[in-house]
């Protein structure tokens, strides 16, 4: 466009030599003097002397002027303004015309013409007007084509503003928007027309208002301006945010830069507002929060782990140690997890770990902290604690929601808890001596017999110490030269004769001396070593009894206490079988002790041995009858051919008459109802013997008759039989 007639000097001002005007007019004298008028002045001029003609030069060609007489041989002028513009030409033009009619001049005026000179003019006035018009058009030329370049730059600076991912703004001085990119309508919902002349804290979280002020004020604009600050911003309420289902969509985190803006920067009284450019970073908080979440959270149940666990711990230290207040720290652990482990598949174990600590959750007050340590330790934080009895009453709480079975499928668990607990700042002014503390007791319950809870107190911290050491005595222990056994003899009153031995095992420790099943056994059981205990002495045992059949005895049972864990073993018959087999015993010697807790474990498991050892022709009897689950319903229903009456309740005999004596009467009525054998243990007095003759249980064992003794001791036993009953000063049978 008119590029070859058109230039600007270097300052943008138009120039008009070299300029182009095309001369029409019927009179090729005059136009040709008009022609060198202008060539003086530098100007290139082209003559038409008919309309038809000038139609059709500039249709070809482009001018900077034309110069239009109004009456030519073949139309008018106003008709070839007609064409001029109907042919969208720009072209300024000056109609130079010898009409003197106003009206003429108006028409043409009208049609857009620059100017109308009427003849004759003063070629001075003509040269004038001709420059006038060139000038101008070609400034508005200019002009144009810098509108052009402005509506051009302003297109991509709208499209790379509005497509940018950041939140791109300007405020004015008073922190009202004046401007928005189409970015804000995408990321807080809200549409240009919402936030245009609204104040910014119209969009900012109401906690972060502090801290978002001081950048939203920014009046810098160097690099000292504020730069990252980062806050939340809210949305419209009816936003949905695609991938914010977790989170709290009703805002959005972002970082915003920020700097002043001045009408002219070297001037700070130009201060004109302020713009800034904020990038949506929820993905990357979201992304960070759950990472912090897994961190510090068992991903199985949820629950905080040892970290934010010790973390909690350590404020309420702080809290505690402001205030001199206290609080307790406990230290569940299921019991006998290891046999859930390795009975139940993974999947039912994790089911279990959540079931319980559901139930756990459904303990705990307000401000209370449960924690996943692993496994199946779990930890508690009770804060509030005005008294130990707050803490007994949250633990007590706990061992009740376990009562309960746990329904796995098809499969009913039962488990229970051992809980210590331990004090701030009694037992400790940090959190690993309260969790080490609390754990120590938790040990205790467990040595103690499970399902319980115990307060730490200092004089655990000694057996805890012998208890580990123990642990790694046992495993060398395990090669049995370090054990012996025992064997108490059990009486028929009836018959006044030595009809059974219980086999008890006793640990000869190179250091400790002789140290007490009761105290070693839980500990193998706990360990998972009972087994190979239990290898030791069931072979050992048949060994001892088949010297015994071969010297005569040959109607001597042998009672041999077996742990759960033994039973839930595979080989569990199969062993039984071997060891009888290879000493020439046959099923029907043998008396397998088990405890309530062992029925109660894995029923169907332990049922079905039982049955077939008891096919075989062996007798099971319960142990330590009325110390474990209070339920009967099992006496019915499984393999039990005897009960032995816990010693704690003989102990409670005091008097000679049944009357003296009625939880043992309701035991023996029990037994008798499910039509069991009864044996009662731990007979001492003659008081115990005649209570229990009179109750019609005549079998019993007892320190009354003879404490557990070695092998040698034992033979002797049974080769002189009526001494026992001597001392024990029974009537001999005649
Ligand atoms: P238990 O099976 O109930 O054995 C009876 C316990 O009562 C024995 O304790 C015995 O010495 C004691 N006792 C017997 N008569 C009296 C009495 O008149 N008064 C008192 N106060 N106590 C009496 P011991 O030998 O210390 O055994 C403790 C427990 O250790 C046993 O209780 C049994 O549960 C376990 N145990 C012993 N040997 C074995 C074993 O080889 N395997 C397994 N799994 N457990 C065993
Ligand atoms: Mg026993
Ligand atoms: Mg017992």
């Amino acid at each position: 466009m008119f590029a070859e007639n058109f230039y600007t000097d270097e300052a943008g001002i138009p120039q008009v030599r070299g300029a182009r005007i095309l001369l029409i007019d019927d009179e090729p004298r005059l136009s040709e003097s008009v022609r060198q008028l202008f060539a003086l002045k530098g100007y290139v001029g082209q003559l038409c002397t008919s309309g038809s003609e000038a139609i059709a030069v500039l249709k070809q060609e482009r001018f900077d002027l034309v110069l239009l007489d109004l009456m030519l041989p073949d139309m008018t002028g106003h008709e070839v303004l007609d064409q001029i513009i109907a042919m969208g030409i720009a072209t300024p033009v000056i109609v130079v015309s010898g009409d003197s009619t106003i009206d003429a001049a108006i028409t043409a005026l009208r049609k857009g013409v620059y100017n109308f000179i009427r003849k004759p003019y003063e070629p001075e006035e003509l040269l004038k007007t001709a420059e006038n018009a060139i000038y101008k058009h070609r400034l508005e030329q200019a002009n144009r084509v810098i509108q052009g370049k402005l509506e051009h730059s302003r297109n991509i600076y709208k499209y790379l503003v509005d497509s940018s991912p950041d939140l791109i703004y300007t405020l004015d001085e008073e922190g009202l928007f004046n401007f928005v990119n189409q970015r804000f309508e995408d990321v807080l919902g809200f549409t240009n027309d919402e936030l245009i002349g609204k104040h910014y804290t119209t969009i900012v979280h109401e906690e972060d208002i502090e801290r978002a002020k001081y950048i939203f004020n920014e009046r810098r604009m160097d690099n000292r301006s504020r730069q990252n600050v980062e806050f939340r911003m809210k949305c419209k309420n009816d936003i949905v945010r695609e991938g914010y289902k977790s989170f709290d969509s009703s805002f959005v985190t972002i970082v915003l830069k920020a700097r002043g803006l001045y009408g002219k920067p070297e001037l700070a009284d130009s201060f004109q507002g302020s713009y800034g450019v904020a990038r949506d970073i929820s993905d990357r908080k979201k992304t960070e929060e759950a990472i912090n979440y897994q961190a510090c959270h068992d991903p199985l149940t949820d629950l905080p782990n040892r970290l934010l666990f010790k973390d909690r711990l350590g404020l309420a230290i702080n809290q505690s140690e402001r205030h001199g207040e206290q609080f307790a720290v406990m230290f569940v652990d299921l019991d006998r997890f290891k046999w859930v482990n390795d009975t139940l598949g993974h999947m039912q174990v994790d089911e279990l770990l959540q079931l319980v600590a559901a139930r756990l959750k459904n303990c705990l007050r307000k401000g209370d902290t449960l924690a996943r340590m692993g496994g199946d330790e779990f930890t508690l934080l009770l804060p509030d604690v005005k008294s130990k009895e707050d803490a007994v009453s949250t633990a007590n709480k706990i061992l009740k929601s376990l009562v309960g079975s746990f329904q796995l499928g098809q499969r009913e668990v039962f488990i229970s808890a051992s809980i210590g607990v331990s004090l701030y700042p009694e037992h400790g002014d940090n959190s690993d001596m309260l969790i080490k503390a609390a754990d120590i007791a938790m040990y205790h319950v467990k040595w103690e017999g499970k399902n319980g809870y115990m307060f730490y107190n200092q004089e655990m911290n000694a057996v805890f110490h012998r208890k580990l050491s123990m642990e790694s005595d046992l495993r060398r222990a395990l090669d049995g030269s370090q054990f012996i056994l025992h064997y108490q003899p059990q009486i028929d009153l009836n018959s006044q004769s030595i009809i059974g031995m219980e086999v008890l095992i006793r640990w000869i420790h190179p250091d400790l001396g002789l140290v007490s099943p009761l105290e070693f056994i839980p500990l193998a059981e706990e360990t998972g070593l009972i087994t190979k205990i239990t290898d030791w002495v069931f072979p050992e045992a048949c060994r001892q009894f088949s010297l015994w059949h071969k010297m005569g005895f040959d109607k001597l049972r042998m009672s041999v206490n077996f742990s759960p864990q033994d039973i839930e073993r595979e080989d569990f018959v199969a062993k039984i079988d071997q060891g009888l087999r290879e000493h020439g015993l046959s099923n029907d010697v043998l008396d397998v002790e088990i405890t309530e807790s062992t029925l109660m474990r894995d029923l169907e498991n332990s049922i079905s041995k039982l049955r077939d050892l008891r096919a075989a022709g062996t007798t099971v009897a319960v142990d330590d009858f009325g110390t474990g689950y209070s339920s009967l319903g099992y006496l019915k229903s499984f393999p039990i051919n005897t009960i032995k009456i816990d010693k704690s309740f003989i102990h409670d005999i005091h008097g000679s008459a049944a009357d003296d004596a009625p939880l043992v009467s309701a035991i023996v009525a029990i037994a008798k109802g499910f039509k069991l054998n009864v044996i009662a243990e731990g007979v001492e007095t003659a008081e115990h013997l005649s209570v229990l003759a009179a109750l019609g249980c005549t079998i019993m064992q007892g320190f009354l008759f003879s404490r557990p003794l070695n092998a040698q001791q034992a033979t002797e036993a049974l080769q002189n039989q009526h001494k026992l009953f001597q001392l024990a000063e029974l009537p001999l049978k005649s």
